[in-house]
Order: structure tokens, then sequence, then C-alpha cells
């Protein structure tokens, strides 16, 4: 999408709170000063700041994980509006900071395709919509870089929302397909979600990227939970 069209969708309310706001200010004055920035120096596996660090010895299959915020706060809100409450215009301010991560953490690498980790598709009907297909979408306008969304398949067996990490982690086994390999083989592959807890969902997916043959799977998500017990 071209960036003009782009910015006329973008919404004349709030991205995180959805309070009204002028037509040149996606995000109120309230919200872009609460916002939960990861700054400074950050692990380049877990994509968390220092003393937040949830990385453990359990092998990653990803090269890196970059956010631009914490999941709490006004952006944990906005995501709550995003996802359930159909604020999908939202998308294109939340990529807009997706991208600034991405440039700032993964600075001189290239990306051949943005692959968005996939939802089921009873999980899609249920909701009318996959918001993480829709950050993927406005981060690859935002960063000129394909989205491929149907490289990745998922099962329906994949449902994660109230389970602890290690049943996350059993749960995970298996549940992801790539059916064209030679798509991905070779390529230098953006993976992008919109909330990372644990990291397993990512690694699962970078896996069967790996195991195709790309040469580099870098990820990023809108927000990071700070808290490994998180199970949001
Ligand atoms: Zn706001
Ligand atoms: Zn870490």
């Amino acid at each position: 999408m071209k960036p003009r069209l782009l910015y006329a969708l973008l919404p004349r309310r709030c991205a995180f709170c959805g309070k009204p706001t002028p037509a040149d200010t996606p995000v109120c004055g309230a919200c872009q000063s609460a916002l939960p920035r990861i700054e400074g120096v950050r692990c380049p596996k877990c994509g968390r700041g220092s003393g937040h660090c949830v990385c453990r010895a359990a092998a990653r299959y990803y090269d890196g994980l970059a956010a631009p915020y914490y999941y709490e706060g006004v952006v944990r809100r906005g995501m709550h509006r995003f996802k359930f409450r159909h604020a999908p215009g939202n998308a294109a301010v939340y990529a807009q900071a997706m991208a600034a991560a991405v440039r700032d953490c993964y600075a001189g690498q290239a990306f051949d395709l943005i692959v968005p980790v996939p939802m089921t598709e009873t999980a899609r009907r249920e909701r009318g919509y996959d918001q993480t297909r829709l950050l993927a979408d406005a981060l690859s306008d935002a960063l000129g870089i394909p989205c491929a969304p149907a490289l990745v398949k998922c099962y329906e067996t994949f449902k994660q929302h109230g389970l602890n990490a290690w049943m996350r982690k059993g749960n995970l086994a298996g549940v992801f397909d790539v059916p064209d390999r030679a798509a991905v083989n070779g390529r230098r592959v953006l993976l992008a979600d919109d909330v990372s807890t644990s990291g397993e969902t990512l690694n699962e997916c970078a896996k069967m990227l790996w195991l195709c043959g790309a040469a580099s799977v870098h990820c990023v998500a809108l927000a990071l939970t700070k808290y490994q017990r998180n199970n949001d």
C-alpha cells in the first residue's frame, strides 16, 4: 500500500486508548508519554531490556527478537481493543513502531520476506480477522518487504490461550507446517507476531522455517511480556 493511502486509513482515534484525536495524531499525548518502550541495551535473543531477559538454556531457532514495547499499560489496553473490539485500522500505527524496532535492532540486515505467525482457520473465523496478519501486511507496507502469509500453516490443534509455559511448549510440537519449502529455501525471513510471551510460538515457527532452509529468521513483535509466567 502506498504511504498516502495508508495515511488516509489511519484512525481518527488514539491507536491505544481509543479516545478521539486530531487528524494528524494517531496516538494521544497521554498514551505517547505512557508507552512502555523497550529502550537502551537489549538482549539480542529475547529482545528485552537489561533486567528483563527471559532467555534460558533452551535452543532458539531464530536469530533475534525485536519489539518496540512491553505488553503492559496503554499497549496492553490498545492490543486488547485491537484484538477483541475490532479496531483493525490501528495496524498501520502499530506497524510503524514495529518497523522502527526492526531498523533499530537489525541495522544492516536485509529481508526477503515477512511471514506472519499463522492462526488456525477456526480461530480466524471466530474473531473475524487475523490480527497478526494485519500487522504483517502493514509492516510490509512500512518496510517495503513483501508479505508471504501462506508460507507457514497452522493445524487446528493450536490453542495456546489458557495454557502455562510448559503446556504451551508441548502443545506446539508439530503444529506448524511449510507446504512450499522451495519458497523458504535460502530466504532471509522476518517472522512477525503480535505479542510474544514465552517465545515458544516464534521458536516453533522459526524451527520449521530453518528446517526448510531459510537463510536467516529474525522475529519482530509489537510487544513482549516482561515475565515468563505471564500467560496472556
Ligand atoms: Zn491514547
Ligand atoms: Zn534474553
